[in-house]
C-alpha cells in the first residue's frame, strides 16, 4: 500500500506546482498531495508531512504525524509555531544549498574586499580616484557559525586566499581556520574581523547577539554581512555604528520584517547593500532528492534523519 504524504504550505508559497512534480518523481512509491485534497480518513493515516511555511492548524489536524520534513534550513519559525512538541522536525541540509551559500558568500565578500560600493559611488560623481588594495591574505574574514553553511563558505574563502576565522557554540576544528567559542572567544574574534559574515540559526541564544556592544568590538572600518537571519543584528545599532563612520557598509539579505517595508530606511542608506533574500535559493531538483533519500530511509529502517534538537534551537 502506498503511504500518503501531505504537502503543506501557506497559499502565497509559490512554486508548489515544481516541488510537486519533483517530489512525485523522486518518491514514485508515496502519493504526495496538498493538504487541501485529504480526506478525513487519509488525515489518520498520515505519519509524515512535508512542510514549507505551514499553517500550525492544518498540523494539528494530523493525529498521528510523527515527524516533519521542512523544505527550508532555517525552522525558528516552525519551531516556535509546531502545536505538538512530541513531533520531529528535519530542516533542509542540501550540499547544494551549501554550495550556493558559499558562493555567494564568496562574491560578497569580493565586493566589499574590492571596496565596489566605494567605486560605484564614485562612477555616479564621475570621480577617477585609485585606493589601497590590500591582499585577500591581509583581510581577516569572520564567520559566526560553522555548520553545514559556514563550514563550506569558510573552505570557500580559503580557497580565494583570505584569512579566515570562524565561531561556533562548540569548538570547531577546521584546517586553516582559526576557530572560536564561547563569549571571550566571540570577542578575541570580532577585535580582530575585517569582514564579519553572519550564519548562525536564529535561537534565543543568538537573537540580537550582534547588539550595540558586540558590534562595537569590530575595529574601525569592518564590514558586516548577514546572510542568516535578520533578527540575530540589532538594526538600530547597526545604523548608528555605520552611521558615525565606525563601520564602514553592511550587505544584508535578511531582515526582521520580509520583504522589507518600502518605507525602510535601509533601503537608501549609503552604506547598506539590500537583497531580497537571496543568497542561498533551495534548488528544487536537488533539495527533492534529499527528501526522498530522508523519506524512503525512514521506511526502510523505521530511522528518523537527524532531527532539530527543541533546547538548543536548532
Ligand atoms: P547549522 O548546520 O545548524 O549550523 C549552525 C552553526 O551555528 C553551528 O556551527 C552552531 O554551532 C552555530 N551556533 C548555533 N547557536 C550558536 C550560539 N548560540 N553560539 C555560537 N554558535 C552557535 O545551520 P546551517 O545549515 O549552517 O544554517 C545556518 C542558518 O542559515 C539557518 O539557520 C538559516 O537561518 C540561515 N539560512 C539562510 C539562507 C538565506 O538564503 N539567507 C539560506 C539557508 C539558510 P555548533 O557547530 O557548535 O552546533
Amino acid at each position: 500500500m502506498k503511504h500518503i504524504i501531505p504537502f503543506i504550505t501557506q497559499k502565497q508559497n509559490d512554486g508548489t506546482l515544481e516541488w510537486l512534480t519533483a517530489l512525485r518523481a523522486d518518491l514514485p512509491d508515496e502519493v504526495i498531495v496538498p493538504f487541501d485534497d485529504l480526506s478525513k480518513a487519509e488525515r489518520e493515516q498520515v505519519d509524515v508531512a512535508i512542510v514549507a511555511n505551514p499553517d500550525p492548524a492544518h498540523l494539528e489536524m494530523l493525529p498521528n504525524l510523527k515527524w516533519v520534513q521542512s523544505l527550508w534550513a532555517g525552522v525558528e519559525r516552525l519551531l516556535a509555531e509546531m502545536p505538538k512538541k512530541n513531533v520531529e522536525i528535519v530542516r533542509m541540509t542540501d550540499p547544494q544549498l551549501s554550495l550556493n551559500m558559499a558562493e555567494a558568500v564568496l562574491a560578497w565578500t569580493l565586493y566589499l574586499h574590492r571596496d565596489m560600493p566605494r567605486y560605484a559611488r564614485q562612477q555616479e560623481q564621475r570621480i577617477w580616484v585609485e585606493h589601497p588594495l590590500p591582499l585577500a591574505s591581509q583581510r581577516n574574514v569572520s564567520i559566526l557559525g560553522l555548520g553545514k553553511l559556514g563550514q563550506l563558505a569558510a573552505e570557500n574563502l580559503l580557497g580565494q586566499g583570505f584569512n579566515v576565522l570562524g565561531w561556533s557554540r562548540s569548538q570547531a576544528d577546521i584546517e586553516g581556520v582559526e576557530t572560536f567559542s564561547g563569549p571571550q572567544g566571540l570577542t578575541e574574534m570580532l577585535t580582530k574581523t575585517d569582514i564579519l559574515i553572519v550564519l548562525l540559526p536564529l535561537t534565543n541564544e543568538t537573537e540580537n547577539i550582534l547588539n550595540h556592544e558586540e558590534l562595537s568590538k569590530l575595529p574601525k572600518d569592518a564590514s558586516v554581512i548577514n546572510f542568516a537571519r535578520g533578527p540575530i543584528i540589532n538594526e538600530a545599532a547597526l545604523l548608528s555604528l555605520l552611521d558615525e563612520g565606525h563601520l564602514k557598509h553592511a550587505v544584508l539579505d535578511v531582515f526582521k520584517e520580509e520583504p522589507l517595508p518600502r518605507n525602510s530606511v535601509l533601503w537608501s542608506h549609503p552604506k547598506i547593500t539590500v537583497l531580497p533574500h537571496i543568497s542561498a535559493p533551495t534548488t528544487i531538483s536537488t533539495a527533492s532528492k534529499i527528501v526522498a533519500q530522508n523519506i524512503t530511509h525512514y521506511r526502510v529502517t523505521g530511522d528518523l534523519p537527524e532531527t532539530v534538537d527543541r533546547t538548543r534551537g536548532y
